[in-house]
């Protein structure tokens, strides 16, 4: 049985004071849910924010980390770095990282792979643009990105990881894929899965849905066999609609 992952990429967003008051509030609903709860607050929030949520059941995760242990990577931060402060998840090659900061399946699998070594759950965004979309390209794109993302990761690792398919004309447009549509491509990606591990791995990933996610839609998103979840990115800002996506059942 895969555990549901109920998860909040806050992106370059919410003060100080903000961030500690959002991460109290949803700190008393994750508590409340036999789900999994993840907020990705900006990195410089990290550290405060994880000692906040110490002894909760709320999850703390990173935006993004860098591939190498150390070094001269100015403005990077390491697994490392991360494991130090408690932080147990980061999300890896999400589409703003893709088209703005160059990220490349190359470089997803060699973070993917870094972060499996010290033992931080990965998110591992996947999704297609929507001239892909049109063109009928979708399934070749995810076909692409799935395997250059799994390259070389054996199946207990690839067990450990979650997949977070988001169509980018989906995300932070207000256009969500109708649930149906999503079911099937989150199908198919369980399907890319299947081909480069047995049915024992690929059954235990969970794949996650983002794209506009909000209290109106996630009863009908988290209906559908294959969605183990979801990746909010609006919607986790606001307390009172995190709460209610978290209380969707
Ligand atoms: C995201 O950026 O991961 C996302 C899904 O954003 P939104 O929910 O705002 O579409």
């Amino acid at each position: 049985m895969r555990k549901p992952l109920i998860a909040g990429n806050w992106k370059m967003n919410m003060s100080m004071n903000e961030a500690k008051d959002l991460v109290v509030a949803i700190m008393g609903i994750a508590d409340g849910t036999s789900d999994e709860v993840l907020v990705c607050p900006p990195s410089i929030h990290l550290g405060m924010l994880a000692a906040k949520a110490a002894g909760s059941d709320l999850k703390l995760g990173a935006q993004t980390m860098h591939q190498e242990d150390e070094g001269a990577f100015t403005g990077e931060i390491s697994a490392d770095m991360l494991k130090d402060y408690g932080i147990t998840h980061c999300i890896i090659g999400h589409s703003e990282r893709r088209k703005y900061f160059n990220e490349t399946d190359e470089s997803v699998n060699l973070k993917l792979k870094k972060a499996l070594e010290k033992e931080i759950i990965p998110i591992v965004c996947v999704g297609e643009t929507l001239e892909e979309k049109e063109e009928g390209k979708a399934e070749s794109v995810l076909r692409r990105q799935i395997t250059g993302a799994f390259m070389d990761i054996s199946g207990e690792d690839a067990s450990i990881v979650s997949v977070a398919y988001e169509p980018i004309w989906a995300i932070g447009t207000g256009r969500t894929a109708a649930p149906e549509d999503a079911q099937k491509t989150i199908e198919y990606i369980r399907g890319l899965l299947k081909e480069e591990y047995k049915n024992t791995v690929s059954e235990k990933i969970r794949i996650l849905y983002g794209g506009s996610v909000k209290p109106s839609n996630i009863k009908d998103i988290m209906k559908q066999k294959d969605i183990d979840g979801v990746l909010v990115g609006g919607a986790s800002l606001n307390n009172e609609h995190f709460k209610e996506i978290i209380e969707y059942k």
